[in-house]
């Protein structure tokens, strides 16, 4: 069977967690400093908080923006659910917009439309590592006076004009899950380049305390901490962040290599009329967290018959991206929305195998199974 990702860990990383335990210091010290400073420096941000994973960096987001009850932060609904529910937990409403069918991306126009007097953000997401329109959304955000939130969880190691993601906005959240292109089990990463941002996170991340365990720890005189505001215990270990630095070195190479996979799908798909493939413009650089393909209208194969049919083949696949608004917790809450380009992706799209590393052998499985499915039951070349 070949799995739809694995996580790419090496001795290395097994290294680095043994010999951080037996430092004695384990929960979050100077392994997260310098992962934090590492990350900052790789992205080109000024600064970096490291979390206990991109859902709490999320949460952290909204209440430095001065997210709160009764506001609007416009959304994909196309997206993993941690996106809304983050503007959830702040009390805020998340306001879902369509996505651009090639990109998986915020449409910007319709985000425009869905603008009220209650709008604080946009929360923009570059979906499964594809970058939106970053420079648009700033331009749209400066214009009605909004917070621009870059929801980064899939999108480590991918690039926008020329700069990696992380370094252009004032807040860009990541996520080190392991369905992601790195890892550390799990874990997150703000990064900002507001220092004001910056002091606050750190706070928030640590019960509000005035003084970190690390510095207390060191200092010479007797320190006693504050608590000055109400923050939550959303740190990371050292643990992790040992594994973190370890795979922050070989993030440049597995992206390298998750492109060398994808362009080999996309050769192989090319001539097949009835699916779409990813779209990467001139100035975008994906990470390809996930390789995802559109089954168009003249596609005959149903999408759930081609992944069972995959399965029986022993290849592994997902369906496209969900949609928060048609999963229970938010039908719920806001029944009656309707995107249809969202849904119709949804529906439509189907997720390839795509790791680090995978053979040639593999992806040219892969390939031939999939092109096989596809065309024997279609009208399609
Ligand atoms: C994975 C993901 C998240 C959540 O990340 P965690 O680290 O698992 O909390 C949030 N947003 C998007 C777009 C994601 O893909």
């Amino acid at each position: 069977m070949i799995p739809i990702a694995k996580p790419f860990l090496t001795e290395e990383e097994a290294q680095a967690a043994y010999d951080t335990i037996l430092t004695g210091w384990i929960t979050q010290g100077p392994r997260v400093q310098e992962f934090e400073e590492k990350f900052a420096a790789y992205t080109g941000a000024k600064y970096a908080v490291a979390v206990s994973n991109c859902t709490t960096a999320l949460h952290l987001s909204m209440i430095v923006a001065g997210i709160g009850p009764g506001d609007e932060v416009i959304c994909p609904s196309m997206s993993y659910i941690a996106t809304a529910n983050s503007i959830k937990y702040v009390g805020a409403t998340p306001v879902f917009a369509e996505v651009q069918p090639e990109t998986y991306n915020l449409d910007i126009a319709d985000v425009e439309k869905r603008i009220t007097k209650r709008t604080k953000a946009i929360l923009l997401v570059h979906q499964i590592g594809m970058p939106a329109d970053i420079d648009a959304f700033q331009e749209l955000c400066d214009r009605y006076g909004l917070r621009l939130i870059e929801d980064a969880a899939c999108a480590a190691g991918s690039a926008y004009k020329g700069k990696k993601i992380g370094s252009h906005s004032d807040i860009v959240c990541f996520s080190f899950h392991p369905r992601k292109v790195i890892s550390t089990g799990d874990g997150g990463m703000i990064t900002t380049n507001s220092q004001d941002h910056f002091e606050r996170l750190k706070l928030l991340r640590q019960h509000g305390m005035s003084v970190n365990d690390r510095v207390r720890h060191e200092s010479v005189k007797m320190i006693f901490e504050d608590h000055i505001e109400i923050g939550y215990n959303y740190r990371m270990t050292d643990i992790q962040a040992a594994v973190g630095i370890k795979q922050l070195e070989k993030l440049d190479w597995i992206v390298e290599e998750r492109r060398k996979v994808a362009a080999a799908y996309i050769a192989a798909f090319q001539d097949i009329d009835c699916v779409r493939l990813p779209l990467e413009k001139n100035g975008y650089f994906s990470n390809y967290q996930s390789f995802s393909i559109y089954l168009k209208q003249n596609c005959l194969v149903e999408r759930n018959t081609l992944m069972q049919e995959l399965l029986q083949r022993g290849v592994a696949t997902r369906r496209g991206i969900m949609t928060s608004h048609r999963e229970t917790a938010y039908k719920n809450l806001m029944p009656n929305i309707e995107l249809p380009i969202s849904q119709d992706l949804q529906d439509r799209s189907i997720i390839l195998p795509l790791f680090v590393p995978m053979t040639s052998e593999e992806v040219e499985t892969v390939s031939n199974h999939f092109a096989q499915t596809v065309t024997a039951a279609s009208i399609c070349s």
